[in-house]
């Protein structure tokens, strides 16, 4: 089962797909906020949509296939990102593995769809692409009494492209990264979000091409802190909400290896982690609006 945004920007509709065909999810949505959203799981969104599916109370969407795949959930208050959670692309990055999870920020209004171009923005010289198993908060998680406690508070699991701009990151952030993770579309999500109880996220491989050239391709198995341990470490600095993502961290493989080239205008990144779908988002020159042009 896989929950799904599908159509224009801003008019998606919420639909689920099963065994092959994809239904309309407005039936069910109507009881909250009308789509996928943190009111929608805290609702019980996910088993209320199984037994829909069960028993066939649910209508086929019609052209479901042609239409552009919005990010799976709506309107996340919060999109927390875990840094330097695989030990190969710290030391790509030069640094050591860290002790604790690094966390970091991205506006939520850089979600976007799986598949939307990402504009390269004004000034921007190192965009560079980073694969990531992203955690979709299912129900309010604040000071969890343990590990074991976590995993009752994470709805499932999608993909996203926590697209970065090295120097805004590094060179220009003076200590904190935000700066360089928060332009426009900086955060392609989905295609789908897939229930936890359908998923291993310890042991999914994840892979990026560029241009069809290979550039990532390692497991969630190498991660340093799982994802259990990370909702857990964050619900005691932080109350994560329904419909929150916490990305969890990208493999090596990246830019910023010196191994590959940045994006340019007309490249083609393709993502995907084993079980969660598949993402193809173009990147192409933004043009330059005059407050960023303003920019000092
Ligand atoms: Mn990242």
């Amino acid at each position: 089962m896989q929950l799904l945004r599908l159509g224009p920007v801003g008019q998606e509709i919420p639909a689920v797909t099963h065994d092959g065909t994809t239904y309309d999810l407005r039936p069910l949505t109507a009881d909250t906020s009308g789509d996928i959203d943190g009111a929608f799981l805290a609702a019980d969104g996910i088993a209320r949509t199984r037994a829909a599916l069960a028993a066939g109370e649910l209508p086929v969407l019609d052209g479901a296939d042609t239409m552009r795949r919005g990010a799976p959930v709506a309107r996340p208050t919060a999109v927390v990102c875990v840094g330097q959670n695989y030990a190969a692309h710290a030391r790509e990055s030069g640094a050591e593995p860290p002790r604790l999870p690094i966390i970091f920020f991205k506006h939520p209004n850089t979600v976007v769809g799986p598949d939307d171009t990402v504009p390269i923005p004004p000034g921007a010289e190192r965009v560079d692409w980073e694969v990531e198993l992203a955690i979709v908060v299912g129900a309010r998680a604040s000071y969890l009494p343990s590990v074991e406690a976590a995993l009752e508070h994470v709805a499932g699991y999608t993909v996203v492209d926590d697209v970065s701009e090295r120097t805004w990151q590094l060179d220009d952030s003076l200590g904190q990264w935000s700066k360089g993770k928060c332009a426009p579309a900086f955060l392609p999500t989905g295609p789908a979000l897939v229930p936890a109880d359908e998923v291993d996220p310890g042991d999914l491989r994840l892979r990026t091409t560029v241009n069809g050239e290979p550039r990532q391709d390692s497991s969630t198995a190498d991660m340093i802190f799982g994802v259990a341990e990370i909702v857990h470490h964050l619900s005691q600095y932080m109350t994560l909400e329904p419909g929150d993502l916490v990305c969890t961290g990208t493999p090596e493989g990246v830019a910023l290896s010196g191994r590959f080239p940045y994006l340019s205008d007309g490249d083609v990144v393709e993502l995907e982690i084993d079980g969660l779908g598949r993402q193809r988002h173009a990147f192409a020159d933004a043009p330059v609006p005059a407050a960023a042009a303003a920019r000092g």
